[in-house]
């Protein structure tokens, strides 16, 4: 980059100054290209708003380990059977169609002096700017006794697949007065409410199904947890005795878990489940730290107004793997933050407008049948940091009417925003 910054290039522009160093994508003979590594809820609409609003003027690669896509959000909703897993699960035919170059494999290497991915298949793609949106890895050695491996029997189903049908297939399979053993993950960790939607929704299939002996104990390793009040009202409202919650300050500490015996040992007691579901503590994915992107949390810090990189200006990061400052891991940050993104990838190669960075964020939690609660904010970068400018939480005692109408809202959100992510 030359001695100017971005920002002042930009402003050098709209004041109509001609004689002042191009961008890249200007100067160039052949089109800027940008590359984005991972095809989620972060990286497909970064691609996708890129190719859209580039006018062709981009060249746009998205890298995807697979060919489909099954979004994490709604797949309790699965569990819960409100949802089936072909209604949750994308493919990225239109991106393709709206001019994104798709390839499917394995991102392994960040080469960030020759601007180079390298891919586990042996090929590289070379960049002039690089999207990085690989979600998160789990942090198996979190928990005492849990493992790859042991997830192939204790599903976590936080990335959502094959994993999410294993817990499926588990939760089916339960007799009545047989027990799930649920271990949240500690802070932080992407969807925050999402353990509790799913404790909801697993208790609807166990109750729909008549299961109603069989308990959902709750493991937490911490002392409180988003839209509390309203879960707990909600378990006590539908599932009186089915579920126990249990925090740090009752059960002292988990020590590890046992997934063949379907235990799991804590300072109070032993809690045993034909079911354990482990979520364990969670990081960047790792091409993130791989390319030298995080920092000591294991997640990637960025500069709030751009979601730009911190360590490597030529790089953004976004979605879970970024630190948001008070933005929650969700898909809708994900969202939000690849707009951003992409209308600064665009100005740092096209020298198009940048505006001020504005963010949203809801999440919507299915307790029962059209019982749909809600927890969202608006956030605009402030001293430096993503920082929330308003807030709005559902109550609880709400009536009937109004979690049906927050539940058909949640509905309305997926298809649109699975729309345009996947367009
Ligand atoms: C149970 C559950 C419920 C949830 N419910 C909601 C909800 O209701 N609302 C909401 O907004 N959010 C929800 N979320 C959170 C949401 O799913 C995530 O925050 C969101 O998916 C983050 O998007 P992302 O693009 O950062 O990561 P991801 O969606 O995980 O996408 C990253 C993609 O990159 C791929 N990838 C990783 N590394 C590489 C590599 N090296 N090469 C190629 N590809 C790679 C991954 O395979 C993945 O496909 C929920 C999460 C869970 C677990």
């Amino acid at each position: 980059m030359s001695k100017i910054s971005r920002r002042q290039f930009n402003a050098l522009l709209g004041a109509g100054v001609a004689t002042i160093a191009v961008p890249m994508g200007i100067r160039a003979q052949t089109k800027p290209k940008v590359v984005v590594i991972g095809g989620g809820a972060a990286g497909a609409t970064t691609a996708r708003y890129l190719a859209k609003d580039s006018d062709g003027k981009i060249d746009v690669t998205l890298i995807s380990a697979s060919e489909n896509y099954t979004t994490c959000f709604f797949s309790n909703l699965y569990l819960g059977d409100f949802r089936t897993l072909e209604s949750i699960t994308h493919s990225y035919d239109n991106l393709a169609a709206e001019g994104v170059t798709v390839k499917i494999g394995y991102a392994q290497g960040i080469d960030r002096a020759k601007k180079m991915v390298s891919m586990a298949d042996g090929s590289s793609v070379a960049y002039d700017s690089l999207v990085v949106a690989p979600g998160i890895d789990l942090k198996y050695d979190s928990i005492e006794g849990y493992s790859e491996e042991a997830a192939e029997i204790a599903p976590h189903a936080w990335q959502a697949g094959a994993q999410t049908s294993l817990l499926k297939s588990k939760l089916d399979a339960l007799q009545n007065g047989q027990n799930i053993v649920m271990v949240p993950p500690p802070n932080p960790y992407r969807c925050p409410p999402g353990p509790y939607e799913r404790v909801s929704m697993m208790a609807h299939t166990l109750k729909t199904r008549g299961l109603t002996d069989s308990k959902i104990l709750v493991i937490d390793p911490k002392p409180k947890f988003s839209k509390q009040g309203l879960f707990q009202e909600g378990w006590d409202k539908h599932y009186a005795g089915m579920v126990e919650w249990y925090g740090p300050d009752v059960h002292g500490g988990i020590q590890g878990v046992d997934v063949n015996a379907g235990t799991v040992e804590t300072d109070l007691d032993t809690f045993e489940g034909a079911l354990l579901n482990i979520i364990p503590g969670q990081m960047a994915g790792a091409i993130a730290s791989e390319g030298g992107l995080t920092n000591d949390t294991g997640f990637c810090p960025i500069v709030a107004d751009s979601m730009r990189s911190t360590e490597d200006e030529s790089i953004y990061v976004l979605g879970d793997a970024s630190i948001a400052g008070a933005m929650p891991k969700s898909g809708f940050s994900a969202n939000s933050q690849a707009k951003v993104a992409a209308m600064n990838v665009r100005g740092d190669l096209l020298g198009s407008k940048v505006f001020p960075a504005k963010f949203s964020n809801t999440c919507w939690s299915l307790i029962a049948t059209e019982d749909g609660v809600k927890v969202g904010a608006q956030y605009a970068v402030e001293d430096g940091k993503i920082a929330s400018t308003s807030t709005f939480v559902s109550q609880t005692g709400e009536d009937e009417a109004l979690r049906k109408t927050t539940y058909e809202e949640s509905l309305g959100w997926y298809s649109g925003i699975t729309k345009d992510i996947f367009g």
